[in-house]
């Protein structure tokens, strides 16, 4: 029991335990306690943050012979020992992505036909999207006519590559990252009951590393524990921010790396310098920072003052582009790299968001001169008398030129997407279409990480009913 992983033993056993996953707990809850529990389940959402802990709660609360009448399993009764204890004829978990054969997949739908000692049979298959297309149909059989004693919990991180077949016979609930108070609360809980010599600014550093998730904030908190401190304050989420602000990219990417090499997903990594950026901005906009703990608002403020606004959007809009991407990749790393490199070394970027963040790191640097001041910051000839609308309207200084150069190139493109964008929108075929050799060419900005048509196909806008 000593050497067992925190995150294992301070496993949430009810659904009051249950952090940060309010929407997933009530539906469920209320579903138990209204004997509407469905018969297939997908639950998605980031790892860590509570699905297959969520599954073997439902099983308890499906089998529990004293079930309260707020629809919470006792945890006391042989039913619910059986499976905390994992030995459990009721709950039945599969990890597919190492048993994703159609073979597997017979074997445990072949004892789906058998009877349960308990009232119902909990199914739990996690990392449902590993499955091969012959164990999809094999499963696919089974969850058209499951049998009435029968549920399933199909979990995964990513529901996007679940096949429609699938998703739509199942009802989607999903997991959110978890917010830093919570987890904070959570590991000064776990600290308290486990007896660790852990102290606040450890445990923040845990919820740091966590970066949203309850497995990897527990198990940051193991390796400091064992270690009898923190190690390494500066992490690779830390080096990352310092290169954005300070544009030394070299010791980001040696940390990325070895960040890695030592087995740390490249999403988590892209999430958790997502997930600062985020809280800077909002610091930046000077938005409600309640919900972060102390520790976290200082890191906003600190990195708010480091990243000028325009940088942190692009930083946002990058980094948000490649985790979309990230999905698909067949190798993730390569799209954190490359995304890294766009943010941290400006010169091999030419947009206009690049732009507009260099002209604003300039006027950072010091107060734009005023007009008469310097010739060589407003180089416009003598002889050329400026006109009154141009001396009223006009940019004065060599950053605000910049600023009016870069407004009347953005001016442009949204004139140009305007354009492109319209016929579609319209949709009548009668009016006159733009011809072939007018159609507007792709933008700087719909070229840059592709976003433009990749994310916004032209067509109508997606519905809010849903
Ligand atoms: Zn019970």
């Amino acid at each position: 029991m000593a050497n067992q992983a925190l995150y294992r033993r301070y496993r949430p056993g009810s659904f009051a335990e249950l952090r940060g996953q309010e929407p997933v707990v009530r539906a469920l809850q209320n579903a138990v306690q209204q004997g509407r529990v469905g018969h297939a389940y997908l639950f998605s959402g980031p790892r860590g943050t509570g699905k297959t802990s969520t599954a073997r709660i439902l099983a308890k609360a499906l089998n529990c012979t004293d079930l309260s009448s707020a629809g919470e399993p006792c945890g006391q009764c042989q039913s619910c020992l059986d499976i905390a204890n994992n030995t459990s004829y009721d709950l039945i978990e599969l990890d597919a992505a190492s048993n994703n054969k159609v073979d597997d997949v017979r074997d445990l739908i072949s004892r789906v036909a058998m009877g349960s000692p308990g009232k119902a049979k909990v199914y739990v298959l996690d990392e449902v999207h590993m499955l091969t297309p012959g164990a999809e149909n094999a499963l696919l059989k089974t969850l058209e006519e499951p049998p009435d004693h029968v549920v399933f919990v199909l979990c995964t991180t990513e529901p996007h590559k679940v096949v429609p077949t699938i998703r739509s016979r199942t009802q989607h609930l999903e997991f959110n990252l978890i917010d830093g108070d919570v987890l904070a609360d959570h590991a000064r809980w776990v600290v308290e009951q486990a007896g660790l010599e852990v102290d606040d600014d450890a445990i923040d550093h845990a919820v740091h590393r966590g970066a949203g998730s309850a497995r990897d904030t527990l198990s940051a908190l193991d390796q400091i524990a064992a270690a009898g401190g923190v190690a390494d304050r500066l992490d690779a989420v830390d080096t990352v921010i310092e290169a954005l602000g300070g544009q030394d990219y070299g010791p980001a990417f040696v940390a990325v790396h070895d960040a890695l090499r030592s087995g740390r997903e490249p999403r988590i990594i892209g999430e958790a310098v997502l997930d600062r950026l985020r809280n800077a901005f909002l610091c930046a906009m000077g938005a409600d920072l309640s919900h972060l703990t102390d520790a976290q608002q200082e890191t906003a403020r600190a990195t708010a003052a480091l990243i000028p606004p325009a940088g942190l959007t692009r930083a946002l809009e990058v980094l948000g582009t490649a985790l979309v991407d990230m999905r698909q990749a067949p190798d993730p790393r390569v799209d954190l790299e490359v995304a890294l490199g766009r943010l941290t070394r400006r010169d091999l970027d030419t947009d206009i968001a690049a732009l507009l963040e260099r002209v604003e790191r300039l006027e950072r640097r010091g107060p734009p001169t005023s007009a008469g001041s310097s010739d060589h910051d407003n180089p416009t000839p003598a002889t050329e008398a400026p006109t009154p609308a141009r001396r009223a309207a006009g940019p004065t200084s060599g950053h605000e030129r910049a600023r009016a150069a870069i407004a009347q190139i953005q001016a442009k493109q949204t004139e140009a997407e305007a354009r492109s964008a319209a016929p579609a929108a319209g949709g009548s075929e009668s009016e006159a279409a733009p011809s072939p050799e007018r159609a507007p060419r792709p933008t700087l900005g719909a070229v840059r990480a592709g976003t433009a048509p990749a994310t916004q196909p032209a067509g109508p806008e997606p519905s809010e009913a849903d």
